[in-house]
């Protein structure tokens, strides 16, 4: 059954019993009933709606996502705006030798997506490039609905190459990438106007969408909304008043920076250059100053992340709005029934979490046993091998990039050995690598390695192509959920909140939301973490320490204190990090002002 709160297809049937659509197409009724009461639109490069839909990579679609269903239980008016993706990210396959493979992933798009009778156009190359909207709504948990609108440019109208832009997330050149910003910005703030929208609040998800604030800019002039002013000030105002920018990435190579040539090239000629370089950057186009510089409430993604943006630019007021996730998506069915039957009221309102110090402890052991079951028997379904309930399971699950650090837990293997061979432990690792990144791809193959290297010793799988569907088994099954981030790296994280509403517990450096979320001991337990030269070494260390000194002897004998920890955990965690809240900050702070 597909449970209320996710995701449905729109269907013509109920369409069309949706008020007066008179002789117009489905679609068209279809997005009518909207235009009225939705004033924010929030514009993501990805959105992880399902895993059927293959448009999302991490951690920034699944935030959108999850905002998206908290959008619809708590009856925030929000349309989302996205690019189509038909062919997905990728299809991850490791071979015999532990190389990454890629293969296209397509989907089912009319399984999933109504695609509406409208067309807009942005000017690329000089050449109209058409686009088409397709719509999907989220159904909340009591009826609400939320669009989702992904446009898409593979029309017959487009030529050959322009009907590719909306294939691949994260794929292609600088190029194709901002052509498909100016699709998704450009495009989008159209499509938006062509469907009849009228937008009050513009939030950004990173930088992708940043263009959209150039028509914002032009159309601010055209209608003179403020009082003559210079040329380079006027229609800024305006502009930012209607603009929210939510930054996710804290090293300056991880916002997408365009040469001037490549816009000249590819931006039609009456393009506002002039503004681009004074809010986007002099040198090159910054995605994210763009956003900073349009927009009237700025955040980051944790309070460290915020303080990191703060140095990196510095002159700016930046907020701190602390991801969350969606509480009932990444609940664990067994869980949910425990907490239906003992904190009524927990889905719309997670802060009633925090009673789940009430619960009694072998009841949260049952259904956490539960999920680690059939995580285990999945793991022997697709990889063959068997690994054991009663033996503590840590996962390490994230993309496979540097920063995440996924090869320190095997920093030393001899160490690793002679630790298991005191208290058993097993690792389950998964993740992608980019497929332009070959230092992501070496760490995959070397975890290849060191699995060959400990096996008999340490039962070790790494199981590919993580997704949403790999993402709820692991985030259910897990007694440990790790993380090895290069602080400060880190902006947030989610996935250790998702392990936490299923009383797993965070072991980590102490980054992103752990730094909020760490209460030693209680809800988990830091890792030191050390700077400089050697850190990688010295950080493996410390988290061998951990895991002989507290981790595995509080399970294996301290049982008792292990599922007291369960329960803080789920409060604590629960409670807090759930996007629930994190809406209702936003609304408050960012939206509503
Ligand atoms: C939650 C989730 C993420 C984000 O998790 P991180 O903590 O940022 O690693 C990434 N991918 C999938 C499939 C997820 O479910």
């Amino acid at each position: 059954m597909v449970p209320r709160t996710m995701a449905r297809k729109v269907s013509p049937t109920t369409l069309s019993s949706q008020g007066p659509t008179g002789g117009q197409p489905p679609g068209s009724g279809a997005i009518k009933r909207f235009r009225a009461r939705t004033h924010i639109a929030y514009f993501s490069m990805e959105l992880a709606v399902r895993s059927e839909m293959h448009t999302y990579c991490g951690g920034l679609g699944l935030l959108a996502g999850d905002t998206a269903r908290a959008c619809a239980d708590l009856e925030v008016p929000v349309v989302f705006v996205t690019l189509l993706n038909r062919k997905g990210y990728f299809r991850q396959e490791i071979d015999r030798n532990g190389r990454q493979r890629e293969r296209t992933d397509d989907w089912d798009v009319g399984k999933w997506c109504e695609p509406l009778p409208t067309e807009t156009a942005v000017e690329i190359r000089g050449r109209p490039v058409h686009i088409r909207p397709w719509l999907h709504l989220v159904e909340g948990a009591g009826g609400f609905e939320i669009p989702l609108i992904f446009l898409d440019t593979d029309l017959p109208t487009n030529p050959k190459f322009e009907r590719t832009l909306t294939d691949f997330l994260y794929g292609g050149n600088a190029s194709y990438r901002l052509e498909q910003e100016i699709v998704l910005g450009r495009g989008g703030l159209r499509t938006l106007r062509a469907l009849g929208f009228h937008i009050g609040t513009y939030h950004m998800n990173e930088g992708h969408a940043s263009l959209l604030t150039l028509d914002l800019l032009d159309e601010a002039r055209s209608l003179r909304l403020e009082r003559p002013r210079p040329e380079r000030e006027s229609g800024l105002a305006e502009v930012r008043r209607r603009c929210v920018f939510t930054t996710h990435t804290p090293v300056k190579a991880g916002h997408d920076q365009f040469d001037y040539a490549l816009v000249r090239r590819l931006m039609p000629s009456g393009t506002d250059l002039a503004a681009l370089h004074r809010w986007g950057g002099r040198r090159r186009l910054n995605m994210t100053r763009l956003g900073l510089n349009l927009s009237k409430y700025v955040n980051g993604v944790s309070r460290r992340h915020a303080e990191t943006t703060r140095k990196m630019f510095p002159g700016y007021r930046i907020h701190a709005i602390t991801n969350g996730v969606h509480v009932p998506t990444w609940t664990h069915p067994e869980f949910a029934r425990l907490y239906d039957s003992k904190l009524a009221g927990w889905r719309m309102e997670p802060e009633l979490l925090i009673r789940a110090l009430q619960l009694s402890a072998e009841e949260v052991w049952d259904c956490h046993r539960i999920g680690k079951r059939e995580l285990l028997d999945r793991i022997r379904e697709s990889s063959g091998l068997g690994l054991d309930p009663d033996v503590l399971t840590i996962v390490f699950a994230r993309r496979m990039t540097p920063y995440k650090r996924p090869w320190l837990v095997f920093e030393d293997t001899a160490r690793l050995t002679d630790l298991a061979s005191r208290h058993p432990f097993q690792l389950v690792i998964a993740g992608k690598a980019h497929p332009r990144d070959p230092v992501g791809k070496g760490i995959i193959r070397r975890i290849h390695d060191w699995i060959r290297t400990l096996d008999g010793q340490v039962p070790c799988v790494f199981l590919p192509n993580y997704d949403m569907d790999w993402a709820k088994a692991l985030v259910a099954g897990a007694d440990v959920w790790l993380q090895t981030p290069r602080p400060p790296l880190e902006a947030s994280g989610t996935s250790g909140m998702k392990a936490a509403l299923n009383g797993g517990l965070n072991l980590s450096i102490l980054d992103g939301w752990w730094v909020e979320g760490c209460i030693e001991g209680v809800t988990g337990w830091s890792i030191d973490h050390f700077e400089g030269r050697g850190s990688d070494q010295r950080d493996a260390a410390a988290l061998y320490r951990r895991l002989e000194g507290e981790v595995l002897p509080c399970f294996y004998q301290e049982t008792d204190r292990w599922r007291s920890m369960m329960k803080q955990s789920i409060a604590h965690v629960g409670s807090r990090f759930n996007t629930h809240r994190m809406l209702r900050q936003y609304a408050a702070e960012a939206y509503l002002p």
